[in-house]
């Protein structure tokens, strides 16, 4: 037998023709060694069948049934849907599929399988979709093993997966472990390839724990490794742009209706001693919602244009780009500094025109979203890169944009609480300023969880807040209704809530809208116009309207607590007392305790803290922090340790045994050369 090679293009593994490589490529699985680095989002544990009136909303559970009545073929907008009833000794229970009419055969009356899926509530009543179809055999030979569960596109089944990476993993060989044997022994590490083995056919826990261990701590190793290859590259970076001191900068200070806080003053004078050094800046500045990183950002581009140089600001939404657009220009302009706005939305004329001044230098500030960074732009001279809500753009872009200038002061901006230990390793390409101070005067969040029978109390709050001339968030997880998915959504909510509120103005935000649209809708509600903004988490990343006091969150189960606590930096921005009200779609124990701590606590850290602890180690299917820091398998909060450990080791390497790695692994090597942030 040919043994395959890591390098060989999928189609050599057996099994595998061009029509299945072609799916693939969209799970960017081109190679054998892409294919058996695809892992497993979760493993699914086929538990005994459990009596119908044990099974549980909400949980997964097999039952062993007959079905007793013909299937039941329904159409439903574009779904076909098929609905049985079957029975055991304890009771009866609905199943039902989409768009599976091939079914219809294997459901016959009086057939006995075993069903295994998730049991839904709907209309009342608990029913299993899609479940899963055994006869006793096949489900006695699943039972009791950890069955990996792949990540899919269409044209590709679990299945498929399953035995092609089996195939590919024995069809390999031996890989040669490029880890040194001092690492793997000094740190109880598991081969390179039992590893792989284990992670993607568990024999049991205890092995799959291990596995994980060991592949965590390559990508963290291999990361920190890379990461200290990009800083020792950039020390011999020159910076060809002398700033100055600028009384100018002094001014502006002096003109915003408030004083800086004592943490935004450190971090101002960090900014201005890196950008005055002649070294080029490389600077994160981590500050929770509301700490007021805006105005170092416009100090800092401020102090730019008065040197006679360009800057440029990043943000990942439209509306957010506006917003801070909305902030600069007009500020900007008694110095004589011209701002341009540059989105995705603009007409490819006006954007000419943008791409124009900016080139001829007309224009020195540029605040805009991704299009920012395509090749068109060329700037006359750039001296420094802002990126507000780093934690939506991965450091990749920042640097794609930062080769744009010769190599440009680089300003970041997070509201991602990583404690510091952590971001000292994570940004280790960065040096870090803490904006650990709320403005003065702010008065702290009062937060509530409720369930859905609260609502009529909470429309009357919001009603007094908007007498009081308050405005106030309604964020809904859908756009539009759903004959799947049992959520609230934005357009029938906000026909609710006008209904509810027949005084006050309600609109609706959401992706879909035309750009155009939605920034009509942010500014009307910036300056008032609107009092309740009913919206998807559009407005999640940095809007800034410190009038809105109330955040009211429907179905808040469905979020991350990460995603809670950035709506909820939504308010709280003025100096009027503020409030979210968490609204329960779903009873639970678990749900109620996550959303506990977004009661106990208005501090990012705390939560990130806690929602840690509650998903406890090693849960592996416990929600994954979004954000620049994803890694295939590593959590930088549940996996700090081994985060620290891989960063120890990766530093205590010797030039031999580096060398040794870069020998056994070509392909690492040239991964680090090509390592300009983000993930490898
Ligand atoms: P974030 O850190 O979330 O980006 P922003 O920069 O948007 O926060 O600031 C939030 C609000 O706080 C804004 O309305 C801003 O004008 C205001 N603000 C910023 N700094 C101060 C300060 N030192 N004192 C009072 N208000 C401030
Ligand atoms: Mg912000």
């Amino acid at each position: 037998m040919k043994e395959l090679k890591l390098t060989d293009s999928v189609t050599e593994v057996k099994g595998i023709g061009e029509k299945t490589e072609k799916a693939l490529n969209k799970l960017s699985v081109f190679t054998v060694s892409d294919l058996i680095r695809h892992y497993p989002r979760g493993y699914d544990a086929y538990e005994p069948p459990v009596p119908i009136t044990s099974v549980k909303e909400g949980e997964k559970a097999a039952i062993e049934a007959s079905i007793i009545t013909s299937p039941l073929v329904k159409q439903v907008r574009n779904l076909k849907i098929i609905t049985i009833r079957v029975k055991d000794i304890s009771g009866s229970l609905n199943l039902s599929w989409f768009n599976m009419p091939f079914l219809k055969s294997r459901l016959m009356s009086g057939y006995h399988y075993i069903f295994r899926g998730k049991a839904i509530r709907k209309n009342g009543v608990l029913v299993i979709e899609q479940p899963e179809i055994y006869t006793r055999e096949e489900y006695q030979r699943k039972m009791n093993i950890l069955q990996p569960v792949y990540p899919l596109t269409d044209g590709i089944t679990n299945n498929l997966l399953t035995k092609a990476i089996k195939t590919a993993l024995e069809e390999v060989g031996i890989i040669e472990d490029y880890l040194p044997k001092s690492i793997q022994k000094e740190y109880k590490l598991m081969r390179g390839k039992d590893a792989l083995l284990e992670l993607h056919f568990p024999k049991d826990k205890e092995l799959l724990d291990k596995a994980r261990r060991r592949l965590i701590f390559d990508e963290f190793f291999q990361f920190t490794l890379a990461l200290s290859y990009l800083k020792e590259s950039k020390k011999g970076w020159k910076n060809n742009f002398s700033i100055e001191d600028n009384e100018g900068c002094k001014e502006y200070e002096d003109s915003l209706p408030y004083k800086l806080t004592g943490a935004q003053k450190r971090a101002w004078e960090e900014i201005g001693k890196d950008m005055q050094s002649g070294h080029t800046m490389n600077r994160l500045i981590q500050g929770d919602v509301g700490s007021g990183k805006t105005v170092l950002a416009a100090l800092s581009l401020l102090l730019t244009a008065l040197n006679g140089y360009q800057g440029c600001l990043m943000v990942p939404t439209e509306v957010l780009a506006k917003q801070h657009f909305e902030t600069i220009n007009d500020a900007f302009l008694a110095y004589g500094i011209k701002t341009a706005l540059l989105t995705g939305s603009m007409t490819a004329a006006s954007k000419r025109e943008v791409y124009k001044k900016v080139k001829e230098g007309e224009v020195q500030i540029i605040i805009g979203t991704h299009a920012l960074i395509q090749e068109k732009v060329e700037y006359l001279k750039l001296a420094l890169v802002v990126t507000d809500e780093q934690h939506r753009f991965g450091v990749r872009q920042r640097e794609m944009l930062s080769d744009k200038g010769e190599h440009p002061h680089v300003l970041v901006m997070s509201a991602t609480p990583i404690p510091r230990t952590l971001a000292i390793i994570l940004y280790g390409d960065l040096d870090i300023s803490l904006v650990d101070e709320l403005p003065a005067g702010r008065l702290p969040i009062k937060n509530c969880v409720v369930d859905t029978g609260y609502r009529n109390t909470a429309y009357h709050f919001i009603g007094k807040q908007i007498e009081e001339g308050r405005q106030a968030y309604v964020i809904c997880p859908m756009v539009e209704e759903s004959e799947v998915i049992e959520a609230e959504n934005v357009i029938e909510y906000t026909e609710k809530l006008k209904e509810a509120l027949p005084f006050a103005i309600v609109e609706y935000l959401h992706g879909k809208m035309k750009p155009q649209e939605k920034n009509e809708i942010m500014e009307r509600f910036s300056k008032g116009e609107i009092q309740v903004l009913v919206s998807t988490t559009v407005v999640e990343v940095g809007v800034n309207v410190p009038n809105a006091t109330v955040m009211m969150i429907e179905n808040a189960e469905r979020f991350g607590l990460a995603q809670l606590h950035q709506l909820r930096g939504r308010v709280g921005r003025g100096g009027h007392q503020s409030y979210c009200i968490l609204v329960c779609g779903r009873e639970g124990k678990d749900i109620r305790k996550r959303l506990e701590i977004m009661n106990q606590s208005n501090d990012g850290f705390y939560i990130a803290g806690e929602d840690l602890k509650l998903r406890g180690p090693g849960d592996m299917f416990g929600i994954r922090q979004s954000g620049d820091m994803e890694f295939k398998l590593g959590d930088i909060y549940q996996d700090a340790k081994v985060l620290m450990e891989a960063n120890e080791a990766a530093g205590k390497l010797s030039k031999e045994e580096l060398e040794a790695i870069f020998s056994k692994s070509p392909e690492l090597k040239e991964k680090i050369a090509e390592f300009k942030g983000g993930t490898l």
